[in-house]
């Protein structure tokens, strides 16, 4: 058994996400009036993320976030209940005010790579089949929210153990796709 606690949905194994799985509710953590958001389609490139704007629930080294588009999501129930946490953040993170959980990340620039996608923390959902996370980012980040450095070692190995492969900043995949963004903005591409 590791002591490595990266983030609950992981640290026993992690469960592949189904075929046509096509979305469901997430709700927050308060017993009363919890608020829901439904997302009407799976996720996308879920993984753990390291940073330290990310929520985590209480424990966790890691948050678990993923991508939907941001039509698909709606908010269902106790939208009141829901505050930006900080604005000026390129993610807006839309967060109950009881209870901290975060229901949405936003994007409201639109000259923004990401613009378009909402980020969202699948395991605040009931339903099983959501995508599984994939990889681990900004994993160095970490150290930001407390982790002792000489810890990193083992963490990165347990990352990749669990078959998280540890990035600094996003995946491959995921950083082509923004510095595309970037050059077609320029005109290089
Ligand atoms: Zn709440
Ligand atoms: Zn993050």
């Amino acid at each position: 058994m590791s002591t490595i606690n990266i983030h609950p949905a992981v640290d026993n194994g992690i469960e592949p996400g189904s075929d046509g799985f096509s979305g469901g509710k997430l709700h927050c953590h308060c017993s009363d009036r919890q608020i829901e958001v439904t997302i009407a389609t799976q996720c996308l490139h879920n993984h753990v993320c390291g940073c330290t704007k990310c929520w985590k629930p209480s424990g966790a080294l890691f948050s678990m976030v993923a991508v939907v588009p941001r039509e698909s999501l709606s908010v269902t129930a106790n939208e009141d209940k829901l505050e930006v946490v900080d604005s000026s953040a390129a993610i807006q993170r839309h967060a109950c005010k009881e209870c901290g959980v975060h229901m949405f990340g936003r994007i409201e620039n639109s000259d923004h790579p990401f613009h378009g996608l909402d980020f969202v923390h699948a395991e605040l959902s009931d339903e099983k089949g959501w995508a599984a996370p994939e990889f681990a980012a900004f994993t160095s980040s970490i150290i930001e929210s407390g982790t002792r450095p000489d810890d990193m070692d083992a963490i990165r190995g347990r990352l990749q153990e669990l078959g998280l492969t540890p990035y600094d900043c996003l995946s491959p995949p995921l950083m082509d796709a923004i510095a595309t963004h970037t050059a077609k903005a320029k005109g290089v591409l």
